[in-house]
């Protein structure tokens, strides 16, 4: 408590206020008002078109934290590991629910009452208002925390108002908030907040304007409109229309007029922001006529010319008006060097490179699906971990950021089949960045770097790298094949000139219906069901005609099928890796398995002879041999398909004379799996993630014991787990006489070349050898 106290004093209060109008405040007021409201109060004494409002004052929150008692506990809870992610949270959520459970002191209340009906006065009736949370640090006063406290928009009524208020004081407490005070070394004790409460304008037009080129700096003005209120600009939910302004002249140097879908408007019955489609004829019509946006650009240079910075600016158009909803510094110009290119950035992130390339976007934070059609081309994905649903934004997105997974997770695997640069496991992306923000990702370093560093040339280098399949290959005895996990990559796939799809999951292609099989099941669509999977079997299938194409049956870990619609009756499990998945699931659910050879079936039936049917996590001859049965019974006829086991668990590794006994035509080393059961190590957990090691001896044994003893009953060996994508693990398989070697689409070429380069090897020292 008398710590607070002592802040309290250093705060230079030029006044005892706990509400000030707007245009009392100026830019030397940001201890009080936060940068928010200093920055508004600039702008309406500069003769700026800003719309009217007051700032209940951070110390109208001191005293509230003050006179009610409760900043010794409130801080004292906040003493917590922000790594820890759950401790984290639960710190978050008790200081909020302290905020919210602590009445708001009368003095304050009172004063937020009556300059509410003061303003309500001035302007004609009950009006609506912003409540934006503005937040401050008292040692120093250039501190952003832009984005991290909430804003509640359309309040109306003295009540709702003090409401809007008190949720945003709680604000100051989010994870995320808390997270970056701490990283950024600011005390809690130091951080204020002040709320600015502003008249909303029904804004007809809306948008953001950029004083100078946001990554380059050039001296050009940006604008992006789009009908309706700006909130859709700013959450990146439309493609807005661009223009660019020349600051010299301000001559309109550019207009790309996209095509706006959506549009946010004020409900006039719930007063809740709604979206909704915007008019046909408005659809790719010019947002703001040219004299607007003339005069909108020389607004914008008289409030860079007053900050003495350039600007990022909100801004709506009423009735041909134009209002400034806020100014902030552009945060991310990067400096150019002095030859022309551009200044390297730091690295502010690092984790997992889980699929290569650099792509340089805009952030884009998702926290659920509700947000992912805030992802536009060409932005940067960033989330805890993407899912099925996600895989359309994934396309949409130059590059994929994760907290969460491995090499073997969903994001790297998909993002690796889109060709799309991705980084996993960093752990913090969705707590360090910010959205808007620019940055870079290196998905060979698995690095994320401040600003955008990609050079135009680069880039187009790159993608003609990713489109343009080898003009000649290297033939090899070992084949070398391809894994596809979504039926969308078969292209990029084939472009590889590989051999055949040595692993086609078909998990991915079922959580993409985003509805649980059981659901087709039991409301009598198995047709439905069975001609989903053929489509996407049949469209790799093709691609690869006559080369093989393994098909893996189900393996689905019921922690992911949860996720789907219908999926809540999953069964919750200590380990799902350890538990319900691959050919034992499929054993019990045998509904689920003799639709899947429904669907192998037609595919047969329809001239598909260059499918190969392969059992996922098989651990006795038992599975094999029940699994042949009731392909039998559904009408496969297994003398004419290539049936084969997965090697993924270290008991069918040994036993695997008694699978060759059983009858099978192949093996593939699941190598993803066979690492975390021999080595105990859990693949997706990154607290053990340095204990995982795909070339520890006792992997390796198991796989050269495997490959010994197939060869000699004529059993063809292969692998399809992320290792074969290491050109120096295909160097020892091939050493050992795998048959085949299946890798992700971009590892195929320079595993081809290992492949290549090993053979030559042995086939030389064997001729040196008979030369001596
Ligand atoms: C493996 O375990 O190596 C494998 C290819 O299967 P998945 O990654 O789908 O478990
Ligand atoms: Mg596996």
């Amino acid at each position: 408590m008398a710590k607070t106290k002592a802040i309290m004093r250093e705060v230079t209060m030029p006044s005892k206020k706990l509400v000030v109008w707007l245009e009392e405040v100026r830019n030397t007021d940001i201890p009080i008002v936060g940068g928010k409201g200093a920055s508004l109060g600039e702008m309406i004494s500069a003769e700026l078109p800003v719309p009217r409002g007051f700032v209940v004052t951070a110390q109208a929150f001191r005293e509230f934290l003050e006179s009610t008692g409760i900043a010794e506990k409130l801080f004292e809870g906040l003493k917590v590991d922000v790594d820890d992610a759950k401790a984290l949270d639960r710190a978050a959520s008790e200081a909020k629910k302290l905020i919210l459970d602590t009445p708001m002191p009368e003095s304050i209340e009172k004063a937020i009452r009556e300059y509410y009906a003061a303003l309500c006065k001035r302007e004609g009736g009950e009006v609506y208002v912003a409540a934006r949370s503005s937040a401050t640090a008292e040692d120093l006063p250039e501190a952003s925390f832009a984005g991290q406290q909430e804003t509640f928009l359309n309040v109306r009524g003295a009540d709702d108002l003090v409401k809007a208020v008190h949720d945003c004081w709680a604000s100051l407490y989010g994870a995320r908030a808390i997270y970056y005070r701490v990283k950024q070394s600011f005390p809690h004790e130091h951080v204020n907040i002040a709320v600015v409460v502003q008249v909303m304008v029904d804004a007809e037009e809306a948008g953001v304007m950029f004083t100078s080129h946001p990554t380059t700096g050039e001296d050009v003005t940006i604008i992006e409109a789009a009908w309706g209120l700006g909130e859709s600009v700013v959450s990146g939910a439309v493609s807005p229309d661009t223009y660019m302004v020349n600051n010299k002249d301000f001559s309109i140097a550019q207009k790309k007029i996209a095509t706006k879908q959506t549009m946010i408007i004020r409900d006039k019955k719930t007063r809740k922001s709604k979206k909704i489609e915007v008019p046909e004829e408005k659809k790719n019509a010019q947002v703001l006529p040219d004299d607007i946006i003339v005069r909108l650009a020389k607004l914008g240079q008289i409030v860079a010319e007053h900050y003495g910075k350039p600007q990022d600016i909100e801004w709506a158009v009423k009735d041909g008006e134009i209002y400034l909803l806020q100014s902030r510094p552009i945060t991310t110009i990067q400096k150019r060097e002095a030859k022309g290119g551009l200044a390297a950035g730091e690295v502010i992130l690092e984790g997992l490179g889980a699929s290569p390339g650099v792509a340089s976007g805009k952030v884009k934070i998702v926290q659920s699906m509700g947000e992912l059609d805030k992802v536009l081309d060409g932005d940067i994905l960033v989330t805890k971990m993407t899912t099925p649903d996600m895989v359309p934004a994934m396309k949409r997105s130059a590059a994929i950021i994760t907290d969460e997974g491995g090499m073997t997770c969903h994001a790297a695997i998909v993002s690796r089949e889109l060709g799309t640069p991705a980084v996993v496991g960093t752990m913090d992306a969705t707590r360090v960045l910010q959205d808007g923000q620019v940055v870079t990702v290196d998905g060979e370093k698995g690095h994320v770097l401040l600003g955008s560093l990609k050079k135009p040339e680069e880039k187009a280098r790159e993608e003609a790298k990713a489109t343009v399949a080898p003009a000649t290959k290297p033939i090899t005895a070992t084949e070398v094949k391809v894994n596809v996990s979504i039926p969308e990559a078969a292209e990029r796939a084939k472009a590889t000139l590989a051999d055949g799809v040595g692993l086609l999951r078909i998990e991915h292609m079922i959580l993409g219906l985003n509805t649980h099989p059981k659901v087709y099941i039991e409301s009598g669509r198995s047709d439905e069901y069975v001609a989903e999977l053929v489509k996407g079997i049949r469209t790799v299938a093709d691609a690869f005609y006559p080369k093989p194409v393994w098909v893996r049956t189900l393996d689905a870990p019921t922690d992911e099928f949860r996720a789907m619609k219908g999926g809540e009756g999953e069964p919750y499990e200590h380990n799902p890796m350890l538990g319900m998945r691959g050919i034992r699931r499929d054993l019990r659910e045998t509904e689920h398995f003799k639709l899947e050879m429904a669907a192998f079936k037609k595919l047969f039936e329809m001239g598909y002879d260059n499918i190969g049917i392969m059992l996922p996590l098989v651990q006795h001859p038992r599975e094999l041999r029940r699994a042949k049965e009731l392909m039998a019974e559904c009408g496969i006829d297994l003398e004419k398909v290539d049936v084969g086991i997965m090697v993924e668990i270290p008991a069918s590794a040994i036993i695997i004379d008694e699978f060759i006994k059983e009858g099978i035509d192949f093996v593939s080393f699941g190598t993803n799996d066979l690492t975390q059961y021999t080595l105990a190590v859990d693949r997706n957990n990154e607290l053990v993630a340095d204990l995982y090691d795909e070339m520890h001896p006792a992997v390796l044994k198991l796989i050269e014991y495997v490959i010994e003893r197939c060869s000699k009953a004529g059993v063809k060996t292969s692998i399809c787990g992320q290792a074969g994508s290491r050109p120096e693990v295909a160097r020892r398989l091939v050493a050992m006489g795998i048959t085949s070697i299946s890798a992700n689409i971009d590892a195929v070429e320079a595993v081809r070349e290992m492949v290549a380069r090993t053979e030559h090897e042995i086939i030389l020292e064997a001729a040196r050898k008979k030369v001596v």
